[in-house]
């Protein structure tokens, strides 16, 4: 059978391609290599809660368009992230806003705040940075750094933060009020049903291969295709010629609990090094509901390396070039679109690849 389109990875990329491609009467044929669609943004039913299968997952953003398309899937409900952060027994407010600054000082006017952390800058002198932690202090201070920032940003990197380079960290909003909203975006929440739902409803009724590998695939199979889009890594399918890109990854360790709550809210961040985690998920808060047991996921930041999954690309000078050269490689294939955050290594957020796949539907004609 000839299809127009053979569809690398059922993740949130693909699907959005699909979706369009299916409207333009177009013929779609998608392969996966892991066991179930929806890629990093897979959600399962576990005691009647939708856990997050590949870390915590909340879709925001500025665009109506957007926010418009992602509910023509699934309804969203108006979950808002307010993270906590947890250092040595005590909870801060996240991002650093007036509650955080009123736990760290007991101050309650901005301006008071403000000065606090312009005298705890000052110890940089006017230096440019050189390294992460004088990035960090020179945005925010010593207390603010030391405590909610080094020891996250230490696991996460699996370095010290005067070993990283400056540019990790370009911003590091502060907030003068009492707005504890993780996000800036004003759309916000979870679909209703769960991510896969919503992939599932993009998708329709095309046929998904699922436990397929694209390498494997497309050495024995009969049927053609106009074109593929390749949502796999990019380094992956010039068969690493140049080298490996480097990412880091993350271990998930998830248990059932009897008992209906553990932490009273969706997540709450470890600052503290000594403690191996960087969070707790706690799947049941995405949706307000009150299941008689509850699910929570801890996430421990891990070097990647084979057979792990790739989920942050490490866009350093090394890798960028490295990059570069794979880009270049692209021409020879014209008939491959390379898409998505491992087609493309890019830290994309939902909204991002959904905007990214968009573009591509556009340059094919389909929307
Ligand atoms: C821990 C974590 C938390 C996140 N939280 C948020 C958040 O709160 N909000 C937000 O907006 N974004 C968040 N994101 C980003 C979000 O996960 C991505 O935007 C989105 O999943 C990217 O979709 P994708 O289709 O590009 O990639 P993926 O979802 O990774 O899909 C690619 C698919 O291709 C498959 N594949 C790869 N190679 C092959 C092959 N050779 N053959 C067949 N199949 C293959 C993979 O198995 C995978 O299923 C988070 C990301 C991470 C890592």
């Amino acid at each position: 059978m000839h299809y127009d389109y053979l569809l690398v990875g059922a993740g949130l990329f693909n699907a959005v391609f699909c979706e369009h491609a299916r409207r333009a009467g177009k013929t779609c044929l998608l392969v996966e290599r892991r066991d179930h669609i929806a890629g990093n943004i897979y959600t399962k039913s576990v005691e009647g809660i939708d856990v997050h299968m590949y870390g915590a997952h909340i879709f925001h953003t500025s665009d109506p368009a957007l926010w418009e398309y992602v509910n023509r899937f699934d309804t969203f409900n108006g979950f808002v992230n307010r993270v906590k952060a947890m250092y040595k027994g005590t909870l801060y407010s996240l991002p650093f806003n007036m509650y955080t600054f009123q736990q760290l000082w007991g101050v309650t006017d901005a301006e008071q705040a403000k000065a606090i952390i312009d005298e705890q800058r000052a110890c940089l002198h006017g230096k440019t940075p050189e390294n992460l932690e004088e990035q960090a202090i020179s945005l925010v201070g010593k207390d603010v750094y030391l405590r909610l920032v080094k020891g996250y940003t230490e696991k996460q990197w699996g370095r010290d933060c005067k070993d990283l380079p400056p540019f990790i960290i370009r911003r590091l909003p502060l907030r003068f009020t009492y707005d504890d909203n993780y996000f800036n975006d004003p759309y916000q929440g979870i679909p209703v049903h769960g991510y896969t739902h919503m992939v599932q409803n993009m998708l329709g009724d095309t046929r998904v291969l699922l436990n397929t590998d694209y390498f494997d695939f497309i050495r024995s199979t009969s049927h053609t295709f106009s074109k593929t889009v390749f949502c796999g890594k990019i380094d992956e399918f010039f068969g690493y010629r140049f080298g490996k890109l480097e990412y880091r990854t993350l271990r998930f360790e998830t248990q059932i609990l009897d008992q209906p709550d553990f932490q009273g809210n969706a997540v709450i961040n470890y600052t503290e090094y000594d403690v191996p985690f960087t969070r707790i998920i706690e799947h049941k808060h995405f949706n307000f509901r009150h299941q008689p047991k509850t699910v929570v996921t801890r996430e421990y930041p891990a070097e990647y390396s084979d057979g792990m999954e790739a989920y942050y690309p490490v866009n350093d000078a090394k890798n960028t070039a490295l990059y570069q050269r794979y880009e270049q490689l692209k021409s020879n294939c014209p008939s491959v679109i390379f898409g998505g955050r491992l087609g493309e290594y890019m830290y994309y957020d939902m909204d991002k690849v959904i905007a990214s796949a968009l573009r591509l539907c556009k340059a094919e004609g389909l929307a």
